[in-house]
């Protein structure tokens, strides 16, 4: 959009003064960050109402991407940079003597979601607007985010994530749109006069779902699309009822915290209650947002499409059919084929633990009416199956197993498509987690390989090695990304490869000044950066990576006068309050650091950094300077991976494991320009299934693994209580899970040859900038093109001069 630098400055100041009633030279930083973003959320509206109008205007078919999570980022400079303001907003600052990052830094960043799973429904509804297509995002507005991480003489504290404090400037209250969902009571079906069954319900919990809307704005489009978040309160014509504060927290409670279980399930009835209140206000939204295309009900899957993001949301299967049945009449047949051609699922794990299953008497007494839904689609799915596909089949797919409802069945059952994110995974579950359902569906599972958005992670994260790319190949890769590709022509370019070397060098210069900020340690830029940020889970291996920094530690203090190559190990990375053996794993980190980074024998030789409270913000101040990316997992464990993609975009090399997209990532790059080590997903399965693993056989016969475990217990780390102890317990007594022992050897060696490329800096750059180069493919642009065109059959609304245009796909 056109706004002058002058004109700017005027409004920016006016908006200032109508707020606080003073100068902005008086201003807070919270404040001026308050009044700026206001003034560019006003430089939004015009847009985010004509877009509004246009989808309804023209009947487009809508998405609405139902997720438990979302993890958005701070929203200012991504805003002002994809309405093409951000330029202007800098230059008036600064003309106020103001700075433009230092605002910045005053936005809360919204934790509303866990890790990987919430930053994609993010990176998602950043790539529908800029592709231009009706998608929305339906979640919850949490009070507190996902906790805050402290450490404390190295042990991870949580304390609380209260974002909303200073306000959110970028969300609107929309009391029009206000829904009811009911929870418990009593329910009973009646037959009115029209032959119709007719629910009636008594002693229920109603709540009030209040919508909160945050505009979603596309690259230069002028498309603005909405992320709807949902706050629990209480109906304004109970409030009556209501006598004290302790009476209203059942109903207040229910929007107040997300759980901080990345992967584990939580069987909470709160948790329920978060489900079906997202999901019943989320549906009753739709439908009467429906009315006004003035279409038959039977139209429904021709302008909406609700995706189902992991199992969280899976209860709008049955609330879909409870709102066409008992609110618009229709027949169990005509509901089922409208919910069923509507809905899409997306699995994201293959963790038994993380697979949802919730006790029937849970689901029966807090949703009566659902139950009974759900039962129905359960009778019906059985009297299909069996006389078509037997006992075993049926009985292994129905929803309702040993007393509880599997979410995962409920989804397929009730989807269209159901896909996983990578290759691997979705191959895994058609194989193994979801065989029986592939062979009664095979038309429905499809692969949608995971995506980020390069304009946060990229343009706005790395603006050096943006420009950098801008000087060589033109600015044509923002619009287009597979014009990226452009840049392996410069892979021989010295003149390249020394510029985008200053560049890592550069965004290392300005981590290793926040890294002596925040936890006071010098560490040298010129020192490899190896980077592994993600949730602590034992599948993800940050215990691989510390037995690894062990081992260097130990050789160092053998030899301190060898030739080391100089390393940086940064992690960051909270754990579920709830899962004691990752935070041993953290303290365990924490206390080697301690001892690593004090060590004289050991100087520049080895650092370690473990951030606190990883976020979206840290990431994007840490991913720019990685060197190495450490994606470890067990083969077969790690779904597809995002950190992956942004940190390969950066020009990060690949330390990894054959798992997730890894594969992809390998097989796009080539194997030359990354490090692969470790068991592959079918040795991992091989090793499960003739159960011949023995991690004390590794242990014994590895003199170097030997040494290094037994640093664990051997007094060597310093302040450890018994969580040494504890590693080696469930590593060597308790036969290593995750099968780190087994991939100790070849992760080392991998790391060895790592070491040795690093030597070589314009070799090392060259295979940085192929991977920069071959990068586009896991733009989320990409991914969102192709569930538009296989599951959701929807199209952009722009023009095709404006904003982002993906002509040839940068495939395979
Ligand atoms: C990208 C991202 C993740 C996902 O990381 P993985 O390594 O793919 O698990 C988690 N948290 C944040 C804040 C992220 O930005």
């Amino acid at each position: 959009m056109e706004v002058t630098v002058k004109q700017f400055v005027k409004e920016f100041k006016q908006q200032f003064q109508s707020m606080y009633a003073y100068s902005y030279e008086e201003g807070s930083n919270e404040q001026l960050y308050n009044a700026l973003g206001l003034l560019v959320k006003n430089y939004i509206s015009s847009y985010w109402k004509e877009t509004r109008e246009k989808y309804i205007k023209n009947s487009v078919k809508q998405v609405y991407y139902f997720s438990m999570e979302f993890l958005p980022g701070r929203q200012l400079r991504s805003n002002a940079y994809n309405l093409g303001l951000l330029d202007v907003v800098k230059e008036g600052l600064s003309e106020l003597e103001l700075s433009f990052d230092q605002l910045a830094e005053a936005e809360a960043d919204p934790a509303l979601g866990n890790g990987g799973l919430g930053r994609l429904a993010s990176c998602f509804m950043d790539s529908l607007a800029s592709l231009g297509m009706a998608g929305n995002g339906n979640g919850i507005r949490y009070q507190y985010g996902l906790f805050r991480q402290k450490f404390v003489d190295g042990y991870q504290v949580e304390l609380p994530e209260n974002w909303l404090r200073y306000r959110n400037v970028w969300e609107t209250r929309n009391d029009k749109s206000t829904c009811m969902v009911r929870f418990g009571g009593n329910v009973w079906l009646e037959e009115n006069h029209q032959g119709h069954l007719v629910p009636h319900y008594e002693n229920t919990l109603n709540v009030l779902a209040v919508p909160y809307d945050t505009p979603m704005v596309g690259y230069r489009n002028d498309t603005v699309n909405n992320l709807r978040l949902w706050s629990a309160e209480i109906p304004v014509e109970e409030e009556a009822n209501y006598h004290t504060i302790e009476e209203t927290e059942p109903i207040k409670e229910i929007t107040q915290v997300l759980y901080p279980d990345d992967s584990n399930y939580e069987g909470r009835l709160l948790r329920l209650k978060q489900e079906y209140f997202m999901v019943s206000a989320g549906v009753q939204s739709i439908i009467r947002h429906f009315r006004k295309y003035n279409v038959p009900r039977k139209n429904i899957p021709d302008k909406v499409a609700i995706h189902i993001n992991d199992t969280h949301p899976a209860l709008v299967v049955p609330e879909l059919m409870r709102i066409l049945i008992d609110e618009e009449h229709l027949s169990w047949e005509q509901a089922w084929e409208i919910t069923f051609k509507t809905c899409s699922y997306t699995n994201h794990t293959i963790l038994r633990e993380a697979l949802e299953k919730w006790p029937i008497d849970m689901m029966k007494e807090l949703l009566p009416r659902i139950y009974m839904i759900i039962e129905e689609i359960n009778n019906r799915f059985v009297e299909n199956t069996l006389p078509l596909y037997g006992e075993r089949i049926t009985w292994q797919t129905a929803i309702l197993q040993n007393g509880v409802v599997n979410m995962a069945h409920l989804a397929v059952i009730g989807s269209h498509s159901v896909n996983g994110v990578a290759k691997l995974h979705t191959d895994i579950l058609m194989n193994d987690v979801l065989k029986d359902f592939f062979e009664l569906y095979p038309e429905r599972f499809n692969n949608k390989t995971n995506g980020i958005t390069q304009r946060r992670w990229v343009h706005l994260a790395n603006p050096e090695l943006t420009k950098l790319i801008d000087e060589k190949i033109g600015e044509n890769w923002k619009l287009t990304p597979s014009e990226l590709k452009v840049f392996k022509g410069f892979e021989k370019d010295k003149d390249t490869l020394n510029k985008l070397t200053d560049v890592k060098l550069k965004n290392k210069k300005r981590l290793a000044d926040y890294i002596k900020e925040v936890k006071g340690i010098t560490v040298d830029p010129n020192a490899l950066f190896d980077v592994q940020i993600k949730r602590l889970h034992a599948y993800k291996r940050q215990h691989l990576n510390l037995l690894h920094i062990l081992h260097r530690y130990l050789e160092i203090k053998a030899d301190p006068s060898a030739d080391y190559v100089p390393r940086v190990f940064i992690f960051g990375a909270k754990a579920a309050p709830s899962y004691h053996y990752a935070k041993q794993i953290i303290k365990v980190i924490n206390s080697l650091a301690d001892l690593v980074n004090n060590d004289p024998d050991v100087g520049d030789k080895l650092k370690i950094v473990f951030f606190e409270n990883y976020g979206v913000s840290l990431a994007e101040k840490i991913i720019p300077a990685a060197d190495i990316s450490e994606q470890i997992s067990l083969a077969s464990m790690e779904a597809s991976g995002t950190s992956n993609m942004k940190l390969m975009a950066n020009g990060a090399l690949t330390l990894a494991t054959l798992d997730g997209a890894n594969i992809e990532i390998k097989d796009f790059v080539g194997e030359e320009n990354l490090f692969v080590f470790g068991l592959s997903s079918k040795e991992v399965y091989e090793l499960k299934a003739n159960q011949s693993y023995q991690a004390r056989e590794l242990y014994e016969s590895n003199p170097k693994l030997k040494n290094v475990l037994d640093a664990l217990t051997s007094g060597t780390i310093p302040n450890l209580q018994d969580e040494g102890y504890a590693l080696f317990d469930s590593l060597v007594n308790f036969n290593d899970e995750y099968f780190v022992l087994k991939d100790f050897a070849s992760y080392v060696e991998a790391q060895n040859k790592v070491d040795d490329l690093y030597k070589d800096q314009n070799e090392w750059a060259r295979k940085s900038l192929l991977n920069i180069a071959s990068s586009a493919p896991f733009s989320a642009d990409y991914t969102i093109q192709r569930y538009a065109d296989d599951i959701w059959k929807v199209r952009s609304c722009v023009e095709e001069d404006e904003g982002v245009h993906l002509v040839d796909e940068p495939l395979y």
